[in-house]
């Protein structure tokens, strides 16, 4: 007992001398937004900070969950052919968002695309390749100049019978930096969210007590794995080193898929084909500081696939495919 004191001021005095003392940690995994949600948070705020930040992301699912009847985007896709829908004007500016963001990426990320891919039925289990004269009736209720919008009552229009959005390529990347910032404003300074592959991060990652004196330091930055399309959940192909806040998102053809006649359909759609895209690349991931555009981005560039790239690099920090072989290619902003 009487060395406590001075196994005290030791345990001060290293830690001033290498940073802040290490930070108790608070982790909780939730399924909302139709995926597996986890945040760690670190701090003394950390629990309060986590339970808030869920529930902004449950406010978001309530909002913009394209299947859920009761939310925002079903309102739209019930009425919006009948006359303009007035809708909450958040949801309202991620819709103007995403259609500014289709016409950055020359169409290939489309919020308008639902009647193709409902006629696919990912995740249903009535998944299967609609005939070919389908898929034309339903490309012809897409596109985003049929979208008309009053921006005084934040209202919606459809200008063709039948048209449905869906924000399912963007709801995530926006919720996870909609719940980061809930983090921040809630005093949190370093955590790590993923909402089902899209990953942000704040500050980083502060290390046990042993390890931060083996590291000179008790902060490492935060290391965000890059799934192996072909390898096991979990299981990375790529590292990022988060140097600073960002997000990093993969759109990847093993996330939704069914397969007929020994043949793998996944769920991004090309709109110029109304069919899966094939370009030859198993997943794209976009570094950016924002998850709403690095969500609609990692979409469209897995639609346009490489060829497409120098659309996509002007945009974002960072871009990486991994292309059919399972090889990595990186493009940074130039
Ligand atoms: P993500 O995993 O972010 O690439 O989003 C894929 C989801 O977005 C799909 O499950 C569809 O609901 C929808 N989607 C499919 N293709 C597109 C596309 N080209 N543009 C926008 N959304 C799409
Ligand atoms: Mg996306």
């Amino acid at each position: 007992m009487k060395y406590t004191k001075y196994i005290l001021v030791f345990v001060l005095l290293i830690s001033l001398f290498f940073g802040t003392i290490p930070q108790k940690s608070v982790k909780k995994t939730e399924y909302m937004l139709d995926t597996v949600i986890s945040i760690t948070a670190y701090g003394k705020n950390a629990k309060k900070a986590v339970d808030e930040a869920f529930n902004e992301i449950k406010r978001l699912d309530n909002l913009l969950n394209a299947f859920s009847p009761e939310s925002e985007i079903s309102k739209i896709n019930q009425n919006a052919s009948n006359g303009f829908v007035s809708v909450n004007p958040e949801v309202y500016h991620l819709i103007k968002y995403a259609v500014g963001l289709s016409n950055s990426t020359f169409g290939a990320f489309d919020i308008t695309l639902k009647p193709v891919s409902d006629l696919w039925g990912f995740n249903t289990e009535n998944a299967h390749v609609p005939k070919t004269s389908e898929i034309e009736a339903a490309l012809k209720k897409t596109g985003t100049e049929n979208l008309e919008f009053d921006d005084n009552s934040s209202a919606i229009r459809f200008k063709l019978p039948e048209m449905a959005i869906d924000l399912g390529a963007i709801a995530k990347g926006y919720a996870s930096s909609r719940a980061a910032q809930t983090l921040k404003i809630n005093g949190v300074e370093n955590a790590i969210l993923d909402l089902g592959g899209n990953i942000c991060t704040i500050g980083k990652r502060p290390l046990a007590f042993f390890e931060g004196i083996a590291n000179g330091g008790f902060y490492k930055p935060f290391k965000i794995g890059i799934q192996n399309p072909t390898g096991a959940r979990g299981e990375s192909i790529h590292t990022i080193t988060a140097e600073e806040d960002i997000c990093v998102i993969t759109s990847g053809s093993y996330e939704r898929y069914f397969e007929e006649n020994g043949k793998r359909y996944h769920h991004i759609i090309d709109p110029k084909t109304g069919r899966p895209s094939e370009n030859g690349i198993n997943s794209a991931t976009i570094v950016s500081k924002e998850g709403a555009l690095g969500d609609a981005l990692s979409t469209a560039t897995f639609v346009l696939g490489k060829d497409g790239i120098e659309k996509i690099t002007p945009l974002c920090d960072l871009v990486i495919i991994i292309d059919s072989e399972n090889k990595i290619f990186e493009y940074r902003k130039d």
